[in-house]
């Protein structure tokens, strides 16, 4: 379903056309607001949304500090934040993230956008697994109440109450991370035959990796599609449609995406399969509005084509996190990207991996080691090894070490799996 046609569908030139004005619009607001953005901006005057790389970059670390913990960037009086969410704070201690009701209103819009490409629709019934308690998710339970699904709440960590709530209540789709949504599949084979015909996963990398979407989609009899947002910036941006090619822009109009290298910086022009970490821009945002925003996400442009769900613009599938990324000899390595070559070796393997880097920091000599977690009831065999280690050798062009390890043996997470171990 498309929520609204008449922009999801529009050309993406023309999208760009609306946008230079609403970012134009954003850099006056910011250079009026913004001490943080002022500053910035000094010698920047009237820049359009095409020359947007001139500008510069924003860093997470460069928003908050202990005197102003709404962040230095604040453009609005206390009395207008409707909203105050907190990240989870994967990178050190959780930062706030402050939201007029305009700001709360975009980005409900955005995210019911992105779902609906999933293909629910109106009077669906829809299992959702988050926790929202402090964080964005809770703006993305919101969007299942915009499109008008049928929103039942369980939560995070109650797996009996999610069986029985789809035993008893019949869902036709579950929301959940991919990792959690792994790990009920593996338990509870007889998902596989429940009422679910779609798991729509988000909140972590993963759920686009062909191997492990196959396992998923076996696992729960279901269509897998995914979604990706970003705390500081909006919830479910991206929502990938029943085409399965790769998230679209639902958040569009309201944030403007581009590539850089996360190692120069440089700007990587959007177009198919190019791929660099993920940047993005507020553009008619009020509370704390950022300005070309590192997200730390390394994506892939899987194209620029208009899309036979009729959806325009850029589709994404997320590689990694680029905080994540390992540096192997001069070659750039994913431990997410180690996961899927190992997938393919499923059902010999259960699929989890752990990469156990040995230096501290993103420079590692190879050999890497890669803990590979059997299949139940298998036994280790130098052979399998020995060929997963060529399989990664051969796509990723890094030398591994494989240890193969039993079966139940490394860590499951119910919300978001740890790839990396050192
Ligand atoms: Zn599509």
């Amino acid at each position: 379903m498309i929520l609204e046609p008449e922009v999801e569908t529009r050309p993406w030139d023309e999208q760009l056309a609306f946008d230079d004005v609403s970012f134009r619009k954003q850099l006056a607001y910011l250079r009026e607001r913004s001490p943080f953005y002022r500053e910035r901006l000094v010698g920047h005057d009237d820049v359009a949304l095409a020359d947007i790389a001139r500008l510069p970059l924003t860093e997470k670390r460069e928003l908050r500090t202990a005197e102003a913990p709404l962040g230095t960037h604040l453009c609005v009086e206390p009395s207008e934040i409707l909203r105050i969410y907190s990240t989870s704070g994967t990178t050190g201690r959780p930062s706030y993230i402050p939201l007029t009701a305009h700001d709360l209103e975009n980005w409900i819009v955005g995210s019911a956008r992105s779902y609906a490409a999933s293909g629910v629709e109106p009077g669906d019934r829809i299992v959702s697994t988050y926790n929202a308690g402090p964080f964005v998710a809770g703006a993305a339970l919101a969007s299942f109440d915009r499109i008008g699904l049928t929103h039942i709440p369980v939560g995070t960590g109650n797996t009996e109450r999610l069986l029985q709530a789809i035993d008893e209540l019949r869902p036709d789709a579950v929301v959940s991370t991919p990792s959690y949504a792994a790990h009920l599949a593996e338990r509870e084979p007889r998902l596989a035959d429940s009422s679910v015909r779609r798991v729509l996963v988000a909140g972590e990398p993963g759920g686009g990796e062909p191997a492990f979407r196959a396992r998923l989609e076996e696992g729960w009899g279901a269509k897998v599609t995914e979604a990706m947002g970003i705390g500081d910036i909006g919830v479910s941006l991206w929502g990938e449609c029943e085409e399965q090619n790769g998230m679209h822009l639902g958040a569009r109009g309201f944030v403007h995406p581009e590539l850089i290298d996360p190692q120069t910086a440089e700007p990587v022009s959007l177009e198919d399969d190019a791929s660099g970490e993920l940047v993005l821009t507020h553009l008619r945002h009020s509370a704390a509005p950022l300005l070309r925003f590192r997200t730390r996400d390394h994506v892939r442009v899987t194209t620029m084509d208009v899309c036979r769900c009729g959806r325009t613009g850029p589709t994404i599938r997320c590689i990694g996190r680029t905080d994540d990324m390992l540096i192997v000899r001069g070659v750039n390595v994913f431990p997410s990207a180690v996961r899927e070559v190992v997938g393919a070796f499923v059902p010999e393997v259960s699929g989890h991996v752990v990469i156990k880097p040995q230096a501290p920091g993103v420079k590692q000599d190879p050999p890497l080691p890669v803990a590979v977690e059997l299949a139940d009831g298998r036994a280790a065999d130098a052979r399998l090894a020995e060929a997963i280690r060529e399989k990664i050798r051969d796509v990723l062009v890094v030398q591994t070490r494989v240890e193969l390890v039993p079966w139940g043996t490394l860590r499951r997470s119910e919300y978001k799996s740890h790839l990396v171990q050192r």
